[in-house]
């Protein structure tokens, strides 16, 4: 069932819910680890999404928790780097105020994040960005943050659509090919590349502060010990 090989480039050790941010200017979790966001419209495919990242049913968990949903839920990954799962904006049915409420939290987080590393945007394989994901993109582009763009449910299209899809999506949008990742929650497919792609981000030295001393570098991401014995608990669930 798993598209997956052996060389899995995100082994997920030790999950752990941090806590939510409720407004711009309310608890945020307090760490020095790099931040890696995930942001997208509702019902993009969000939760699908971080689960098949994580192998996990839990951050679909926390984040569909009544209240929750509009709130940015971070997660610690591996003692590694915090993942910060941004409200989903946009949703159609709701009024155009409660429409907007998503700005000043997510741009406020945004902006005001220094450990953020970069951003995982998600667009639906079947429908146009919409003004939303257009200003979202723009509002990265502004802020500077690393930007990966995850086309997602990518299983709906045949593989001539799909291709031709990736193409405009990436030319419509002013993307280089490698911020592009197809990704399907129903087939893995993409799960292994974008699992690549935040571990670099993770990796990556951010440019505002260039590391003096390579020695303290921390290694890479993948299993260091063998301390940990929940790994798998909530694989499979
Ligand atoms: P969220 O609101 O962005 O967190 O979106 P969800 O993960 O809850 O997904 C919204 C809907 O899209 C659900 O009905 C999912 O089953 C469906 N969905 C999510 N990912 C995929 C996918 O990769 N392929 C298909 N076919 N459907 C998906």
């Amino acid at each position: 069932m798993s598209s997956e090989t052996g060389a899995d480039p995100l082994v997920i050790r030790d999950l752990r819910f941090l806590g939510p941010m409720a407004t711009v200017d309310g608890w945020r979790p307090e760490t020095t680890l790099p931040e890696i966001a995930f942001a997208g419209r509702s019902n993009v495919g969000k939760s699908s999404l971080l689960n098949k990242l994580v192998r996990r049913k839990a951050i679909a968990r926390v984040s569909r928790t009544p209240g929750r949903t509009r709130e940015i839920n971070f997660f610690e990954v591996n003692g590694r780097f915090v993942l910060a799962d941004l409200p989903g904006y946009g949703y159609a049915r709701i009024s155009k105020e409660r429409r907007a409420e998503w700005r000043p939290l997510i741009e406020g987080y945004l902006r005001r994040s220094p450990q953020l590393r970069g951003v995982v945007l998600l667009i639906d394989a079947r429908r146009d960005p919409t003004d939303d994901d257009l200003q979202m993109l723009d509002f990265l582009s502004e802020v500077g943050a690393p930007t990966i763009i995850a086309i997602t449910k990518v299983d709906k299209l045949g593989a001539a659509e799909r291709a031709k899809r990736i193409r405009d999506l990436t030319v419509g949008l002013r993307l280089d090919d490698d911020q592009v990742i197809p990704f399907s929650a129903h087939t893995g497919l993409g799960r292994d590349e974008l699992a690549a792609a935040v571990v670099s981000l993770v990796e990556a030295t951010p440019e505002s502060a260039e590391a003096p001393d390579a020695s303290d570098a921390p290694g890479p991401l993948g299993p260091s010990d063998s301390s940990d014995v929940a790994e798998a608990a909530d694989e499979g669930r």
